[in-house]
């Protein structure tokens, strides 16, 4: 069958059935296993070191990369238990990706191309997207060090990145039944400092690829 232009294969669609009936058991135990590794000393740590961040008299642009190096440390936690990993992109070509104007700066600054300016607000179109991030090259992220909060915050518990397919992507845009959902795991507990620190209400907001449109 076709899909949008994908084709989804027999084997494709055998395969997502064996996934749906796994029914997540294996994201459930990964999930677990990251629960695990984040024992009460390490949680106390690691909030103790957000909330010295958040109060450290420093300017948003000097706080950023310091928030980034806290997700790493839960990055390099989580990673024996997540599908993610380099090489992996159907992620990058698929979903949109908000960033805020100070994110932008920061990738402007460290690659040297510009970012446009956008007015104050929100300027995020949801939904589907038709263009991979223009950071995407050779399936590789090209801004590893510097990619914004989202992509760190999002890592994929399934058994591999069969769910994130194109194909898959393209069945459950079609709500065809045979669709499996994507698990997921974020790193919520950043999500207010990272909001103190961009500037939820001042700052403007949209996808990577309009502040960084295809050249
Ligand atoms: S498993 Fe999914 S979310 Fe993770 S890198 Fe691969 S395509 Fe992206
Ligand atoms: S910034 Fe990097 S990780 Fe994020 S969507 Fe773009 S290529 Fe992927």
């Amino acid at each position: 069958m076709e899909l949008d232009n994908i084709r989804v294969s027999d084997s494709m669609l055998q395969r997502l059935a064996e996934l749906k009936a796994d029914n997540h058991a294996e994201s459930r135990s990964r999930l677990a296993a990251i629960e695990e590794a984040m024992t009460p000393q390490w949680k106390s740590s690691m909030h103790s070191r957000m909330d010295h961040l958040g109060k450290e008299a420093s300017s948003p642009r000097s706080k950023l990369p310091k928030l980034y190096m806290l997700m790493e440390e839960v990055g390099a936690l989580r990673s024996e238990h997540v599908s993610c990993k380099a090489g992996c992109s159907a992620c990058c070509r698929t979903i949109p990706v908000e960033i805020s104007d100070l994110e932008a700066r920061h990738i402007a600054a460290a690659t040297g191309r510009a970012a446009a300016a956008l007015p104050p607000g929100r300027h995020t179109a949801l939904g589907q997207v038709d263009t991979p991030c223009p950071f995407l090259v050779e399936n590789r992220c090209s801004i590893y060090e510097h990619r914004p909060y989202s992509c760190r915050s999002l890592a994929v518990v399934d058994r591999d990145a069969l769910a994130c397919s194109e194909e898959n992507t393209a069945l459950t845009r079609a709500k065809d039944p045979r669709a499996v959902p994507v698990v997921m795991t974020k790193m919520l507990a950043f999500d207010p400092l990272y909001r103190d620190i961009t500037g939820r209400k001042a700052g403007s907001w949209a996808d990577i690829r309009q502040f960084f449109p295809a050249v």
